[in-house]
């Protein structure tokens, strides 16, 4: 292992194993520093194990209701331990795959405890406590985040648990509260309603998916109601009594307090970030509400030193933090990127049916004083996902009225995650409605709904 490279990674997730493969394929000396495992939380405790789960959980809906198929199958039960096992065998295979990239961009692997030190360097402490020292031109911390934890909602890891333990849990709990509805709650009520599990979610803001717009946030409660999960909207957890066999919940209601009990509490109330005791502070790295600031190519305030991923404002989410690793290290390689169009990133929630959006919400967009056009196409409406038995849910697209700018969409239905990069792809070349509309489709697709609702949007709309 050498001592100097041009770039060091700190924290190998989708935002430093990414970086520092773009900067070995500019032709720089790289290492990363992982204390873990490669792959960070989203290959290991996040987008990719929750997705692992979340097929099992589509497996045994599907098989449930093979009636409506016209397939008779006798009995299907749930193999708690077993779905676990796959989840964490595909993890462990995914963190694989990053150690053969690194071994195939000739990237130097350091395991340990990263932490800055003045000078460009970064001390690694590995697991026997042995200390080295690294320098770097150029050094990137990656170190992401964790599960956020409330005063009221202490994480015992035990029955409050957070979401390395929801994708873990080694008996199904008979019953969940889930205190959270952004994307990690509600794709682990989903998850665990499918198999089983008695689940309320508790929500401190008036909806669910707070983030979404308004009529998916109510299309998605609709759903989770008729799945049977409980939903309590304007409501807080005050207090979690963990003495008994099931833990007692309290709730405050806009009509008082409530009482629960579950078996398990779920906290998905956010993210919080690595950022303390890795020598930010002995270096004089700025930070601003937990979070390390940088300008639009990623530079901290300190020479040398960048920072990317969900340590820096901006959505946390696994895409955005590879977008802005690869920025970061084209800009230090002299190199000319754009910054990051953070007006233009989807978000996507693995629940069923889906949630995929980018943009403005139609509230959002009226806020910022655009006149609107707005189209909606339903599912219902379509034959692909009346053959798919997945009519459910619907598209929505919001245009500036002045110029046909799509300014937003909004999905939710079967396969929605996947459909949403056309849109992206359309608001970077800033493709008009009336082009959505002229782009011909391939039928019979889900995908035919964005252009069925872009047409909605004028006028033009032929299957409703
Ligand atoms: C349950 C769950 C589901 C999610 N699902 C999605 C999804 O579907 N899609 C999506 O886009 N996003 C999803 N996310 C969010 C996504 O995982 C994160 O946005 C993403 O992982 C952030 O990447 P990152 O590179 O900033 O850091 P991380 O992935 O958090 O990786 C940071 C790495 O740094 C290491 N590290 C930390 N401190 C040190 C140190 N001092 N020294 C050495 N190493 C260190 C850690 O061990 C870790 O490996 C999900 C998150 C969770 C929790």
């Amino acid at each position: 292992m050498a001592s100097k490279y041009d770039v060091i990674v700190v924290g190998t997730g989708p935002g430093g194993y990414v970086a520092a493969i773009r900067a070995a394929q500019l032709g720089k000396k790289v290492a990363v520093i992982e204390k873990e495992s490669l792959g960070g939380i989203c290959l290991n405790w996040g987008c990719i194990p929750t997705k692992a789960l979340l097929k099992s959980a589509n497996v045994f809906e599907y098989i449930s209701h093979a009636k409506d198929y016209g397939i008779d199958v006798k009995e299907a039960s749930v193999d708690f331990p077993a779905m676990i096992k796959r989840s964490r065998g595909v993890a462990e295979g995914m963190s694989k795959g990053v150690q053969f990239l690194m071994k195939k961009n000739k990237i130097d692997v350091i395991m340990g405890y990263g932490r800055l030190k003045a000078g460009k360097k970064v001390e690694v402490e590995d697991k026997d406590g042995k200390k080295t020292d690294y320098s770097a031109d150029h050094i990137i911390i990656a170190t992401g985040g964790k599960a956020k934890e409330l005063p009221n909602l202490k994480i015992d890891g035990k029955k409050i648990i957070e979401y390395r333990k929801a994708m873990s849990l080694e008996k199904q709990p008979k019953s969940m509260v889930v205190v959270g509805s952004g994307a990690i709650g509600v794709e682990f009520a989903y998850l665990y309603n499918s198999i089983g599990t008695e689940v309320t979610i508790v929500e401190y803001l008036d909806r669910i998916v707070p983030v979404e717009d308004e009529e998916v946030s109510k299309a998605l409660e609709k759903n989770y109601k008729k799945a049977g999960i409980k939903i309590m909207t304007s409501s807080e957890v005050t207090n979690v009594d963990t003495k008994g066999k099931n833990c007692k919940v309290t709730v405050k209601t806009a009509k008082g307090e409530e009482q629960l009990e579950a078996e398990i509490v779920l906290s998905a109330v956010g993210v919080a970030t690595n950022i303390t005791g890795i020598g930010l502070e002995d270096v004089g790295v700025a930070t601003e509400k937990g979070k390390i600031l940088v300008d639009d190519f990623y530079k901290t305030n300190v020479e040398g030193v960048y920072a990317i991923g969900d340590i820096v404002h901006g959505p946390a989410l696994a895409h955005v933090a590879s977008a802005e690793g690869i920025i970061c290290v084209e800009k230090i390689a002299g190199e000319n990127p754009q910054p990051l169009d953070y007006g233009n990133i989807p978000g996507c929630t693995y629940c069923s049916p889906e949630v995929a959006s980018v943009g403005y919400t139609e509230k959002a967009a009226k806020e910022a004083g655009y006149e609107l056009k707005v189209g909606k196409f339903p599912f219902s409406a379509s034959g692909k996902a009346s053959a798919a038995g997945a009519k459910d849910g619907f598209v929505k697209l919001i245009f500036d009225a002045k110029y046909g700018e799509l300014l937003g969409a909004h999905m939710i239905g079967n396969n929605v995650t996947e459909m949403i990069a056309e849109i992206v792809a359309i608001r970077k070349l800033e493709t008009t409605g009336h082009e959505l509309i002229k782009t011909v489709h391939p039928h019979p697709t889900m995908s035919e709904a964005v252009m069925e609702a872009a047409a909605a949007a004028y006028d033009e709309v032929i299957h409703l």
